[in-house]
Order: structure tokens, then C-alpha cells, then sequence
């Protein structure tokens, strides 16, 4: 198989650091964007490091022992990125994913997660605290993870054939230590655990079925998630994705399926349920079907950049207001003039042509946060 490896620039350093209007605000936890959408997720990217050389991801020809990763003093501290959320809380976020790179290879990343846990909405609820992993060291930190407040994980499985999994984390790993990181994570009560499989076209796709026969009736929630052109390295062709469509198709003619109605609105994986009860699947169709129109995710990149999409080509630097000592208002203030100009709707736009226009400007999902 050959691969096409796009060059990268680098495009971490293309931002802006926010202005702060004069007249400030207070949160009022009901923020919509210039096309009527609110604040409700935050995605933190805690290291742009990671243990995996995904294919699709971190292509080792890129993220090879030359890439300049960040140092560490760029990294938000704890205290810093939890400044950022409570801000974000108090503007209307419910949920908080932590992600990267891979999150567990962040020290002490337990220690963050307690403090997150300890935040409210402004009616007193607690967050839905959750975190998205490659599984390959959940089974020794997931009592701790429990223990520290966090209320469930996503693991990423693109196949349960050895070899093929082998071959797209690129680093050797085994599936079987991804089950077992499942499996702890299961017994210590980190659920409902949900189970992401990126499907690419000629890699994995023949994995589909396989995958959602050994998961269907498991207390497990498998998606399966189109193939993204995110980043600048992956060398991504539309040809190269498989649509949902196509997904439960395959499944369906072995293991009938039917739609099944959200779960709430603004869901993006669409949920379809197995016909003889023994649970469900669900569908991320980001490229197919693009879900902008319900889109209420900010991203906060490792070094305190903010995206308001993740096929932003720059970011907004909330580390240089926070590093230069502004207030908590001034702060509040920034952020909720970013997102009421926030207009971006990639995906509802894209062509084969955008997309390959956009291939050199576009920030890695590692950095930014998938
Ligand atoms: N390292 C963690 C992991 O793999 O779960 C968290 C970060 S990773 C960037 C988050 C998610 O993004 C993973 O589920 C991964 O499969 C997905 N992802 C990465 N590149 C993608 C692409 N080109 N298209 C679709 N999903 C992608
Ligand atoms: Fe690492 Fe996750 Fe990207 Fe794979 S998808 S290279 S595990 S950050
Ligand atoms: Fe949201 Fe941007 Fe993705 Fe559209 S392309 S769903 S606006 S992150």
C-alpha cells in the first residue's frame, strides 16, 4: 500500500491573542454563536504527545524523533486549564472531554481531573467529566481516574485483528491490552463506556463486522466515525472514506438493524439498534452528513490556544491573557465575544476541492484535540 505524506507546516504559532472590549461581562451561561448555537462542550487537549503513531493521525514519517513537540513550560498548568473551564462552565458547558495526543501520558493527570470534578454549572450540576483514550494504559489508571472524579471513557479501537491494529498504531501494540484496559475500566464503573473506530477505506473497513458482532449484546457502545481530513499530514482522499451509510449496510445484512431516536438533541453519533434487542451501534458521519448546524464544541489546544472548529486554521490564545494576569471578567469577557462572532461550518461546506485547499493550513488533531 503506498501512503501520501503531505508536508507539514508548522501552524501551531498562527494565532491571535484576544482582544478585551471595555465594557466587561458576567457569564450568563446562555452564549450563542453568530448562528444561534450555544456553548455546551469544552474538549481539552492535555499533551500533544502520544505513545501511538496512528496512521491517519500522527504518520511516523512526521511525528518522527525530529518533531518539535511542545516543551514543557508551554503546557497549561493544572490551575491554568482549570481557570479556563470554570470560565467556560459559567458560560453554558455541561460536558468537558480531556483528550490530546494521548491524555494518560499527562503526569499526574488524575490530579486535574479531581479539580474539574469539583466544578458546577450555574445551576449546581455536576459536568459530565469524561476523557478519550487509546486504551493502552487505562488498565493501570483506571481505579485512579475513578477514584478522582471521572465519570466515563471512550477508548479508541480501529480493529480486533492483531496485525491490522499493529499496522495502524504503528508502534506494535497489541490489541489485547486495549481489551483488558476495556475490561478494567468496565469492573471499576468508568461507563457507559463508548468505543470509537475511525473506518478508512482499503485499511480497516473490512473490520466493520467483525468489530460490531464481538460487541454487540457487551455493555459496550461501539460508533464507528468516518475518516476525517483533520491536520495536514494525513494525506486524506474522499475516496478514502466510508460512508456511514455504507457501515450499517454491511452490519445490517447479517445483524438487522433500525434507527433509533436520539438520545438528545444535537447528538452526533446517529444510533441505530439491533433488531433482536441485544443493544446498539452508532454512527459519526462527519464527512457525509455534517452535524455544523448543531455544533456546540470550543477546543482548548495544550497550550491554551482556543478553536472554536477543529478545522480552524488559527487559534486564540487564552494562555497569553491568563500569563499576563487579566481578571476572571476580562477573561469571560474575551471568550464570549469569540464565540458570538464564531461562524464556522467546515464540514457543511466541504468539497474534494476545500478540502484539498485547506490541506496546508489546517492544525493536527493531536495539538488541537480529536
Ligand atoms: N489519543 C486518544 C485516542 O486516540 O483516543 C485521544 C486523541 S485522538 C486525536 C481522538 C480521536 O480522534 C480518536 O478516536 C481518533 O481515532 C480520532 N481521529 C484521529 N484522526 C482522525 C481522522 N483523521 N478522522 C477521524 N477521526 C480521527
Ligand atoms: Fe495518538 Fe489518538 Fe492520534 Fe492515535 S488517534 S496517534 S492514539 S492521538
Ligand atoms: Fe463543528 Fe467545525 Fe466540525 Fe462543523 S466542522 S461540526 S463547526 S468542529
Amino acid at each position: 500500500m503506498t501512503e501520501k505524506f503531505i508536508p507539514v507546516i508548522d501552524l501551531r504559532h498562527r494565532d491571535s491573542v484576544p482582544a478585551i472590549p471595555s465594557m466587561l461581562e458576567q457569564p450568563t451561561g446562555l452564549l450563542a454563536d453568530a448562528l444561534a448555537r450555544p456553548l455546551h462542550d469544552l474538549r481539552i487537549s492535555v499533551t500533544d504527545r502520544c505513545n501511538f503513531r496512528c496512521v491517519y493521525c500522527m504518520p511516523k514519517e512526521v511525528f518522527d524523533k525530529n518533531y518539535a513537540f511542545l516543551p514543557h513550560e508551554a503546557l497549561l498548568s493544572f490551575e491554568e486549564i482549570t481557570r479556563i473551564a470554570k470560565i467556560f462552565v459559567a458560560h453554558g458547558v455541561q460536558k468537558i472531554r480531556l483528550t490530546g495526543g494521548e491524555p494518560l501520558l499527562r503526569k499526574h493527570i488524575e490530579k486535574l481531573i479531581a479539580m474539574l470534578s469539583e466544578l458546577r454549572t450555574p445551576d449546581g450540576r455536576e459536568l459530565d467529566l469524561t476523557l478519550t483514550t487509546n486504551g493502552s494504559l487505562l488498565a493501570r489508571k483506571a481505579q485512579a481516574l475513578k477514584d478522582a472524579g471521572l465519570k466515563r471513557v471512550t477508548v479508541s479501537l480501529d480493529s480486533l485483528d492483531d496485525a491490522i491494529f499493529r499496522r495502524m498504531n504503528d508502534v506494535d501494540f497489541p490489541v489485547s491490552q486495549v481489551l483488558h484496559g476495556i475490561e478494567v475500566a468496565h469492573k471499576v464503573g468508568l461507563g457507559p463506556i463508548k468505543i470509537n473506530m475511525v473506518v478508512k477505506a482499503g485499511l480497516n473497513d473490512r473490520e466493520i463486522v467483525p468489530m460490531a458482532r464481538h460487541f454487540k449484546g457487551s455493555p459496550f457502545i461501539l460508533r464507528f466515525i468516518e475518516y476525517m481530513d483533520v491536520g495536514a499530514s494525513n494525506g486524506w482522499k474522499m475516496d478514502e472514506v466510508v460512508p456511514s451509510a455504507e457501515v450499517v449496510r454491511r452490519i445490517s445484512t447479517e445483524m438487522p438493524l433500525a434507527e433509533a431516536e436520539p438520545n438528545y438533541s444535537g447528538e452526533t453519533a446517529e444510533r441505530w439498534r439491533y433488531l433482536d434487542g441485544s443493544g446498539e451501534i452508532g454512527v459519526i458521519s462527519s464527512v457525509t452528513q455534517a452535524f455544523c448546524h448543531e455544533c456546540t464544541r470550543a477546543r482548548l489546544s495544550t497550550e491554551g490556544k482556543l478553536y472554536t472548529c477543529l478545522f480552524a486554521t488559527s487559534g486564540h490564545d487564552l494562555r497569553a491573557l491568563l500569563r499576563s494576569g487579566r481578571s476572571d471578567e476580562e477573561l469571560a469577557t474575551a471568550v464570549a465575544h469569540l464565540w458570538r462572532a464564531r461562524s464556522d461550518r467546515y464540514s457543511e461546506t466541504r468539497t474534494a476541492q476545500t478540502a484539498e485547499l485547506r490541506k496546508l493550513q489546517k492544525i493536527e488533531m493531536s495539538y488541537i484535540g480529536g
